[in-house]
């Protein structure tokens, strides 16, 4: 008896040890979009720390390595770092992947952000715009150089910007020739990558918020609540582990919190449920051909458009009058408050403000995907598009034939695209319907280690299973 009970407690802590508990559910933590050859310094949770500690002024970029606007600044900060090379160690340029390192100290609300700290001075940072040319950063740098450092000779012989010397990979993907591969698949969800979008966003994305005052908790509410009532085979652990988060914060009487509380309380709630536990590691259908494609974002534009396909078929009323339906609620509060990719998310909202707000649960699953489509025609051969998954108007005419139809326009004498909106969103709930998500058959070890201990010690002593599991 005592072996089987020592052995439960072995297997058990090796769950808590193993990364069974994940911190970051992103994978891969060696990601960089930096590398060897670049004179970016590439800095880590740790080495983070010796900013403000020693006598260099540190310019740094903080970036999530699956945001694209992150992605195309990359030729940019090289151009800085090679141009400031020679003040080093005066100055040093640095960037720091927030996806994979820990950056909560330094709150930053979305990336790519780009701050110069000065030396051992408090307060020793100030933030820069993150659409500046390299030469205006430069011009930047030189000047809080002058100012710490008076006696470094400016006019040095050379170039205020350096042309970039160093073999590096290019950053430029090409359109591949295996586009009709590509539109030829069938198009698949899998659960995995619906869970792995709400885990990211809850352990990693909100909690990035320094503080959240009534339109982020009212943003945070209806993403919580949608969550709830909409997301496709939600198991109860996850269920109950939503519930109980949304519900936190109103039993506290806070009105406001940091992203810090909210942290800290996720992760209270993830040991009690296991909520993530069956959930892959990696991701499925949105699993990019390199870590620095696909992932995040793809993931949680696959969770929108299965939360807007399994709403509730009603259009909401408020005295009589249809109010917006609240999936697209949710969704745009979270883009707007919580989706660390700035560019993404202005653009996102600046497409949402042309259209007109959905009201049915038809129109908001249309109306999603016409946004979604409206990003894919923007990102079109963009050197943030994974080679293997061309952006393309989705679904492909291989998939759904009837999904845009042609017609002579006699106008203008031109043949239009006509987009069937029945035909769309009929293609949209089988594709995002409940019954056609695919599920891993990961089996959940926790429950089965206590069902095997539960199967193999006396009734009288069952307690000692549950007291095992959550202590
Ligand atoms: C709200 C939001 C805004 C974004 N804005 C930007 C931006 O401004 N700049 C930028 O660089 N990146 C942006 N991104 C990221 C970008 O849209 C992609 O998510 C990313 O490049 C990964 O692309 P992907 O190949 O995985 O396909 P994704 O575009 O992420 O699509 C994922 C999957 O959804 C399906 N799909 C594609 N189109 C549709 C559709 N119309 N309707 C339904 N299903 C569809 C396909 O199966 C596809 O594989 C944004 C992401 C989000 C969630």
């Amino acid at each position: 008896m005592k072996k089987i009970l020592s052995l439960v407690t072995l297997l058990y802590s090796v769950f808590l040890t193993q990364g069974y508990i994940i911190d970051d559910p992103l994978p891969a933590p060696t990601v960089a979009l930096y590398n060897d050859n670049d004179n970016v310094i590439e800095l880590t949770t740790e080495s983070i720390k010796q900013i403000g500690t020693d006598k260099s002024i540190w310019m740094v970029e903080f970036y999530k390595h699956w945001c694209g606007h992150c992605q195309r600044f990359v030729p940019t900060w090289r151009i800085v770092a090679d141009s400031l090379k020679m003040y080093e160690p005066h100055i040093k340029v640095a960037a720091i992947n927030c996806a994979t390192q820990a950056c909560e100290d330094y709150m930053i609300q979305g990336t790519p952000t780009i701050r110069i700290f000065n030396p051992r001075n408090i307060p020793y940072w100030s933030e820069l715009p993150s659409d500046w040319s390299a030469q205006l950063y430069v011009t930047n740098a030189k000047s809080v150089l002058r100012r710490f450092y008076p006696e470094i000779n400016m006019n040095s012989p050379y170039p205020v910007v350096v042309p970039v010397t160093t073999a590096r990979p290019p950053v430029t993907t090409k359109r591949p020739s295996n586009t009709v591969t590509y539109e030829s698949k069938p198009d698949k969800v899998h659960q995995d990558d619906i869970e792995k979008a709400i885990q990211y966003a809850l352990t990693t994305e909100i909690p990035m918020k320094p503080h959240m005052h009534y339109p982020e908790m009212s943003a945070l509410y209806k993403f919580l609540d949608s969550l709830i009532k909409n997301t496709p085979n939600l198991k109860e652990k996850m269920k109950n582990f939503l519930i109980s988060l949304r519900e936190w914060p109103q039993i506290m009487g806070f009105t406001s919190i940091t992203g810090k509380q909210f942290k800290e309380r996720v992760k209270e709630l993830e040991e009690f449920y296991k909520p993530f536990s069956q959930t892959a590691e990696d991701f499925v259908y949105c699993k990019g051909s390199d870590p620095q494609f696909r992932g995040y974002p793809c993931s949680l534009w696959t969770l929108f458009h299965a939360l807007t396909v399994n709403a509730e078929s009603v259009v909401f009323q408020n005295h009589g009058m249809a109010v917006v339906n609240p999936v697209a609620e949710a969704i745009i509060g979270y883009v707007d408050n919580f989706f660390s990719c700035k560019d993404c998310a202005r653009h996102f909202i600046s497409a949402a403000l042309t259209m007109i707000y959905p009201y049915s649960d038809k129109d908001t699953i249309f109306w999603l995907y016409t946004l979604h489509n409206e990003a894919n025609r923007r990102l079109a051969g963009d050197t943030t598009e994974d080679p293997q998954f061309p952006k393309i108007q989705w679904p492909s005419s291989k998939n759904c034939p009837q999904c845009v139809t042609e017609r002579y326009n006699y106008m203008t004498g031109r043949v239009e695209r006509v987009i069937q909106f029945q035909i769309v969103v009929d293609y949209m709930k089988r594709i995002y319907g409940e019954e056609n998500i695919e599920m891993n058959n990961l089996i959940d070890e926790q429950e089965s280690l206590k069902e095997s201990c539960l199967a193999t010690i006396p009734i009288t002593q069952r307690e000692q299973c549950n007291k095992l599991m959550f202590p």
